[in-house]
């Protein structure tokens, strides 16, 4: 289940962020060399005055897109990526022992017809 967890998290870690004022995207597996960001640098991990180094904009103009190789359209990206990242630990516990529940129930009830 932890192993679950960590991936979750690994996921969200290489989401890409667009500048709203520019349309640079900061990508998270590349980082970003004119502040000698290293790759595989998280945009929630830069430091607090990491600027777009295309046009300055500060972090907060910048919206979550999701994952490199996901479809676009980042209004409901954004708003998925909040909702998730509002849950607490505790919570997405009771999701995944929730499917693990769910998965085993289906199996019991396979088992019940033969
Ligand atoms: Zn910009």
């Amino acid at each position: 289940m932890s192993e679950q967890a960590e991936e979750a998290l690994e996921t969200q870690a290489l989401d890409r962020y667009e500048c709203r004022a520019c349309g640079y995207v900061y990508e998270p597996q590349k980082g970003d060399d004119k502040y000698d960001i290293p790759a595989g640098t998280a945009f929630a991990e830069l430091p607090i005055n990491w600027k777009c180094p295309v046009c300055t904009a500060k972090k907060v103009a910048f919206a979550n897109i999701g994952p490199a190789g996901t479809a676009s359209g980042f209004k409901e990206n954004l708003g998925y990526g909040l909702g998730v990242n509002k849950l607490t630990p505790a919570q997405k516990n009771i999701l995944i022992f929730g499917a693990l529940a769910l998965g085993f129930l289906f199996f019991i009830s396979l088992y019940g017809l033969q």
